[in-house]
């Protein structure tokens, strides 16, 4: 039995706070873990735009329904959804996620849980668990699935290590280099191809 474990931002989707910050034209949410390497901090300060700029969940969610998943995307998940079960291992937010997810048809999402209070302003968040992607691999890895898994970035790297078959999609030249151990590709034909290489199963790719 395959699963395949597929990362959302970057991979499917574009980066959701990216893209809001160009729709919104507010500057100072494009800061992402690069610019602010501590999430608490990162998130604190994302959160307190949101407020100083008196967004509410609803216009968030408003803004984000007009972005589309990447191109090609549907069409990938929907080949890969023939051929494995599919989770989405992912570090946003089920509300944040919602709107792509619609685009998407929905696949099975886990990530993390936003707090909002009876105005509809989002005052906190809470994260699943600590390394999330790779835990959850883990686990059904103890149900006895093998893990194919496919990331874009740093914190998908932990779950590729830990799954049977790790897949670099759409990466950064620095973390290709880093790592090497992984096979590396950018194109959704290609992704299908490595998704085939990697099953322990005789897959057709039509
Ligand atoms: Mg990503």
């Amino acid at each position: 039995m395959e699963l395949a474990c597929l990362d959302l931002e970057g991979v499917l989707i574009p980066e959701i706070w990216i893209e809001f910050a160009n729709k919104t034209g507010i500057e100072e949410l494009k800061a992402t873990t690069r610019d602010i390497p501590d999430y608490d901090v990162l998130m604190k300060q994302r959160l307190k735009i949101l407020a100083d700029n008196n967004l509410k969940l609803d216009d968030i969610q408003e803004v984000i329904a007009t972005l589309s998943p990447l191109e090609g995307a549907k069409e990938f998940i929907d080949w890969l959804r023939e051929r494995f079960q599919v989770i989405i291992l992912s570090d946003t937010f089920y509300e944040f996620a919602q709107p792509l997810m619609r685009q998407l048809g929905f696949p099975t999402l886990f990530c993390h849980k936003l707090e909002v209070d009876e105005e509809g302003f989002i005052t906190d968040y809470k994260l699943r668990q600590v390394d999330p992607k790779r835990q959850s691999v883990r686990s059904f890895q103890l149900l006895n699935y093998r893990c194919i898994a496919a990331g874009d970035s740093y914190n998908d790297t932990t779950m590729l290590k830990q799954a049977e078959a790790g897949i670099l999609f759409k990466s950064p030249q620095n973390v290709i280099d880093e790592f090497p151990q992984f096979p590396a590709v950018h194109e959704y034909a290609d992704l299908k191809a490595e998704f085939l290489k990697a099953s322990n199963r005789n897959l057709s790719i039509d």
